[in-house]
């Protein structure tokens, strides 16, 4: 269990999985060819891949292609199963931004056989987070972007309106195949322009008025 950090809160959360989403920004989608789904495509990520922002992510020796994906990252505040979008959209305590670390190469390979993911998204550091803030201090109005820079240069930017599911709808969509618990994150997916990085490169991500975070390639 890793302990996330909340802003303005001693209310402790500590995560227990992680739920992300593929394909939730048609633009992405397409620029990995991609047919747009008509549910959400999930894979989970264990709470022993987070780092925090000013961690460095350890690039995986076993990849050619590392790819950034910077994204909405939602954190659950209490116990839900089988929720409709109602009572999942109370579910949310909170928000920030993560970047879902992914052996682009590694994870072609897989899809091609019909094998899962894990390989190419689970490895150590592969989650970064910055810390949450809590809905009493914010609600998302959706107007708000996602930017991944590449050592200062702009390579995603998106608003979080482009999104395909909102978060309401995945964590409904979630909760009816398994429970959600406080301190459970969910990656609701990335907008396009993924791209590679290498050793030394220095990656910052945004999510507009909520929060940012900072990481190295090691
Ligand atoms: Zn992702």
């Amino acid at each position: 269990m890793k302990k996330l950090q909340i802003r303005n809160s001693t209310e402790e959360y500590y995560c227990g999985k992680i739920v992300c989403v593929g394909r939730n920004y048609v633009e992405h989608a397409k620029e990995l060819g991609n047919e747009l789904p008509e549910f959400p495509l999930i894979f989970l990520k264990p709470a022993s891949s987070i780092i925090l922002s000013g961690e460095n992510v350890i690039h995986p020796s076993f990849s050619q292609n590392l790819h950034y994906e910077a994204e909405l990252v939602l954190l659950i505040g209490e116990e839900v199963s089988k929720a409709d979008k109602e009572k999942a959209d109370k579910t949310i305590a909170g928000y920030t931004v993560g970047l879902d670390m992914t052996a682009r190469d590694v994870q072609n390979e897989l899809a091609k056989k019909g094998h899962p993911w894990t390989i190419a998204k689970c490895f150590d550091t592969s989650a970064v987070l910055s810390d949450f803030i809590l809905r009493k201090d914010y609600e998302l109005n959706f107007d708000e972007s996602i930017i991944l820079k590449v050592n200062g240069e702009v390579k995603q930017n998106s608003q979080l309106n482009k999104m395909i599911f909102k978060p309401a709808d995945i964590v409904s969509y979630i909760s009816g195949i398994m429970k959600l618990e406080k301190g459970d994150l969910i990656f609701t997916g990335t907008p396009a322009g993924v791209g590679k990085v290498i050793i030394g490169d220095k990656l910052e991500a945004e999510l507009t008025s909520v929060a940012k975070l900072e990481t190295a390639i090691t």
